[in-house]
């Protein structure tokens, strides 16, 4: 028997019977009560009795942020107005931002998905819990606390930045799980080295997602909080907000609530599945939102389905953390590459910076790769030919795609404030 108030055990068999039942539910519940659904439902020849099996998730029509600039201010809507408790929005890329509405049973739904995320993470009743994310219009504040609420740890609510505050609660009232950002993560850690409150701080464990992390970042604050572990959490506002999966104890990727959606890893270009375990964007179908329910989602994140079991006993399947965005990648010589992947090639060699570019060019009809990396601070450059060759054949084991290496000084690569850009595709030139 299962030791979980939150977490389902599911043989593969019922999550599959969960699915399909969700699955037909959505499209019976998107396709009499929202308008876009019905168009979009309607010119893919779909009624709502034909979803027989899974199989035919891939008969319905993609749904893209595109659809959600356009019913703008309240895409997607499925529910009469007087059923919708709340709404939440994240910020456009480009110009207008992405407004959610949520009945309260979607509320609910999210605060389970939510108590599942501190169960995976094996916090109990008595955790204190410092949330120090965006509260507000942001999903990222109302979720964690909604959450711990649910599981019935207690909520230290402050939201980002004010350090002071952050210091004196975090000693005061000896939280012992931080929910933040990466980045608000270290800069806190960073504080309490400062300040000398280490002896002082209790905290145990930490949740932390909405950014791209490294491990050398994460072992930083890790150390400096004096943690005994840390959990990237998975999620996004058009899937209620942040608490979609977490990473376990095992820290064998990242599990995520099938029962509530369903995941499809599919090529960015040719929107087929990819094979079992290969990278591709993923794409989310939800199984009991009401307000506004997703059909085939393009969230443009990418990551790759982990198979078999996991050692932490948790059977909900599994995930990659996030790799990146489907926007960057590219096609060298067939295969589909994206940089995130280069970076995590990188990562296990010592001597060589995170700075890396990627350069592509195409003589004669063929296409070539040159990866330029930054030789570590500090590092012998005599070895630099030994260490090219290492990562170029670390590269090609583990993208299947041939590149040529080169070191070059601390330093050189081009620097930016914000995203730096890694690619330069020369392959069209002539
Ligand atoms: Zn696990």
């Amino acid at each position: 028997m299962s030791t979980y108030r939150f977490l389902p055990t599911l043989s593969e068999e019922e999550l599959r019977a969960r699915q399909l039942e969700g699955l037909q539910w959505t499209v019976k519940h998107a396709l009499a009560n929202s308008p876009h659904y019905r168009a979009r439902l309607g010119e893919a020849g779909v009624q709502a009795g034909d979803i027989r099996s899974l199989d035919d998730l891939r008969r319905l029509p993609f749904t893209s942020v595109s659809d959600l600039r356009d019913g703008y201010p309240l895409p997607l809507l499925s529910v009469p107005e007087e059923q919708v408790v709340r709404i939440h929005a994240s910020s456009g890329t480009t110009g207008k931002r992405k407004v959610l509405a949520y009945t309260q049973r979607d509320i609910d739904v999210w605060k389970h998905m939510f108590a599942r995320c501190y169960e995976t993470a094996g916090l109990t009743t008595l955790d204190r819990v410092q949330i120090c994310v965006g509260y507000g219009l942001w999903t990222a504040g109302a979720g964690f606390q909604l959450g711990c609420e649910h599981f019935g740890a207690m909520a230290l609510p402050i939201g980002p930045g004010n350090m002071d505050m952050q210091l004196q609660i975090l000693t005061d009232l000896g939280a012992t799980c931080l929910c933040a950002t990466a980045s608000m993560a270290l800069l806190m850690g960073e504080e309490v080295e400062k300040a000398g409150l280490r002896d002082r701080v209790k905290l145990r464990k930490c949740i932390f997602g909405s950014e791209t992390h490294s491990p050398t970042m994460r072992k930083a604050f890790e150390e400096k909080l004096g943690l005994e572990d840390s959990f990237d959490i998975t999620g996004l506002t058009e899937l209620y907000g942040p608490g979609a999966g977490l990473e376990c104890a095992a820290h064998e990727g990242i599990h995520y609530w099938a029962d509530l959606y369903i995941v499809e890893i599919l090529d960015p270009e040719t929107l087929e599945p990819v094979e079992p375990g290969e990278v591709g964007e993923m794409v989310v179908t939800s199984l009991q939102k009401e307000a506004a329910p997703l059909i085939r989602y393009r969230t443009r994140d990418l990551t790759r389905l982990l198979p078999g079991d996991c050692p932490c006993g948790i059977t909900l399947p599994r995930h990659d953390k996030i790799l990146g965005r489907s926007d960057d990648m590219i096609i060298f010589r067939g295969v589909n590459i994206y940089p995130g992947q280069i970076a995590a090639v990188l990562e296990p060699f010592a001597d060589v910076s995170s700075e890396y570019q990627i350069a592509l060019s195409r003589r004669e009809g063929r296409d070539f790769m040159t990866v330029r990396v930054e030789r570590a601070a500090g590092a012998d450059p005599a070895n630099d030919e030994n260490l090219a060759q290492a990562v170029g054949h670390s590269m090609h084991k583990s993208l299947m795609a041939r590149a040529t290496v080169e070191i070059v000084n601390p330093g050189e690569l081009p620097r930016s404030f914000g995203k730096t850009k890694r690619v330069l595709d020369d392959r069209n030139r002539e």
